[in-house]
């Protein structure tokens, strides 16, 4: 999946992650905690939406297929 294309980013979401380099993206895309696999994995099948002004990556764990998040803090 290209960390370029975000088609289940609601637009407030989109904008948050367009903002952030893209370099940036794909470390936070490949650190993701995995509570089930007790490391961190890449995120897929990821959406994103906006909650309490900080950015949640909604996805699956590219290992296991649980489910994961990552909350993106706005500085
Ligand atoms: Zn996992």
């Amino acid at each position: 999946m290209s960390v370029e294309s975000f088609p289940k980013f609601t637009p407030p979401a989109a904008k948050l992650w367009a903002d952030i380099p893209a370099q940036t993206r794909k470390q936070l895309l490949s650190n993701v905690w995995c509570g089930r696999c007790k490391h961190s994995v890449t995120i897929k099948n990821f959406s994103g939406v906006v909650r309490a002004n900080d950015l949640l990556l909604v996805g699956q764990c590219s290992e296991c297929q649980s489910d994961v998040a990552r909350m993106i803090e706005s500085s």
